[in-house]
């Protein structure tokens, strides 16, 4: 499941090409479809249709782990959930001819310069809006956690204020956007916490290291281009550096012990049992 660094590698491609594709900034709609209704959750598709045609990209961001494409008069909102991928191909091969579309592209935007923006998503999770402000969708997000103003204290004051569980807090995309299952067990590794502790008995240290690791493992994930796993995701290299995560059984890279699993609240959860002792065992 893409994650925050997944998101702001394909998301820097579409603003800035790469991986063999160009940029779509600039560009200008000449044609949509829409192959799968639910993909797309607002408007109705003739109104995206009559509303998408004739607009130029005027730029595309992240925000937590949604890709916007901001255009001349409204925001596409992409999440790509469990298997989603945006990417930017030719529609006319050498000879002139429209290459068909894939099986599980979802929704395709046509530019003026020959090229199309697919959305494939082979579990159908994924969604997309058409949105005048993109604060309707994305007003209940947290905080980025590698935006500078969230600072130690700030995110000390959040982590107390509510009384959690470590490791469903930081996948709670309302408590801190961007983080998924990957990141945040490895961030709880390097801050050496457990991820049953209670949030609000993080000290101010303990919070300040947290956020500190949760920056370094998504700094490392962005460097690597996201990790290639689980989903469609190309060309990133993190999953070859995981310290815990899908590791269990194999020793931790600090002090050896066999990395643990258990399951909080459904998901898979990997730490080490002597890195991250349980909460009652720890000594503040
Ligand atoms: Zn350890």
């Amino acid at each position: 499941m893409p994650e925050l660094p997944e998101v702001e590698t394909i998301t820097r491609t579409l603003r800035g090409g790469g991986r063999d594709e160009p940029s779509i900034v600039g560009k200008t709609v000449q044609g949509a479809h829409v192959y799968w209704m639910r993909t797309l959750t607002t408007p109705s598709m003739p109104t995206f249709t009559k509303k998408i045609i004739g607009q130029k990209v005027k730029d595309v961001s992240r925000r937590g782990k949604f890709i916007l494409l901001q255009f001349q008069k409204e925001y596409l909102l992409f999440h790509l959930r469990m298997s989603g991928d945006l990417k930017v191909e030719p529609y006319l091969d050498s000879k002139g001819c429209k290459i068909p579309v894939q099986k599980h592209d979802r929704l395709i935007l046509d530019f003026t310069d020959g090229n199309r923006l697919v959305f494939n998503d082979t579990r159908k999770f994924g969604r997309a809006w058409l949105v005048a402000t993109p604060q309707t969708i994305l007003g209940n997000l947290g905080p980025e956690p590698l935006d500078p103003t969230l600072t130690p204290v700030i995110f000390h004051k959040m982590l107390t204020s509510r009384s959690r569980q470590l490791k469903p807090l930081l996948l709670d995309q309302k408590f801190l956007a961007g983080l998924g299952n990957i990141y945040t067990d490895e961030a709880l590794h390097f801050a050496k916490l457990h991820p049953l502790m209670n949030s609000e008995d993080v000290s101010l240290e303990q919070a300040q290291t947290l956020l500190k690791a949760i920056r370094s493992v998504l700094r490392e994930g962005i460097k690597r281009n996201g990790a290639s796993i689980d989903w469609v995701f190309r060309g990133g290299d993190f999953q070859n550096h995981f310290r815990v995560y899908q590791c269990t059984g194999e020793p931790c890279p600090v002090c050896k012990t066999p990395i643990q699993r258990i399951v909080i609240g459904q998901r898979s959860t990997h730490f080490c049992p002597v890195c991250q002792p349980e909460p009652e065992k720890q000594s503040f």
